[in-house]
């Protein structure tokens, strides 16, 4: 029973570390994840914790047995992003955190 990704998904990726075992994609380091409109859960490797529901902005991931009627398309939707499942490591690499320096823009940059 996994948890879905439905309509009001913004591909922000917020969601994407909060996941313990990186089934949400595309993540930022992947080649699609500039043209994705949403993203997606992969519903063979999701381990139903419910971690990412509380990381998401705007309340779009949901357990798929609470979906409302008219959000049913998402279940076969991420079922079918899916498809292929992808190689991928068992975190997402997170990106480098920028030091900012007080009156100036991050370290390196005027
Ligand atoms: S419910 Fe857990 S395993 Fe499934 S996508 Fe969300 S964070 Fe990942
Ligand atoms: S946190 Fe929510 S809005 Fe952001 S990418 Fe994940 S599902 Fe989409």
């Amino acid at each position: 029973m996994p948890h879905v990704v439905t309509q009001a998904c913004c591909a922000d990726a917020s969601c994407v570390h909060a996941c313990p075992v990186n089934c949400i994609h595309p993540t930022p380091d992947e080649p699609d994840f500039a043209t994705a409109e949403m993203l997606y859960i992969d519903p063979d490797v999701c381990v139903d914790c419910g971690a990412c529901v509380g990381a998401c902005p705007v309340g779009a991931i949901v357990p798929d047995d609470r979906l409302a009627p008219g959000e049913q398309v998402f279940l076969d939707l991420n079922a079918v992003l899916s498809t292929p499942s992808r190689p991928y490591p068992p975190q997402a690499p997170v990106p480098p955190i920028r030091r900012l320096e007080r009156g100036r823009g991050p370290a390196g940059e005027p």
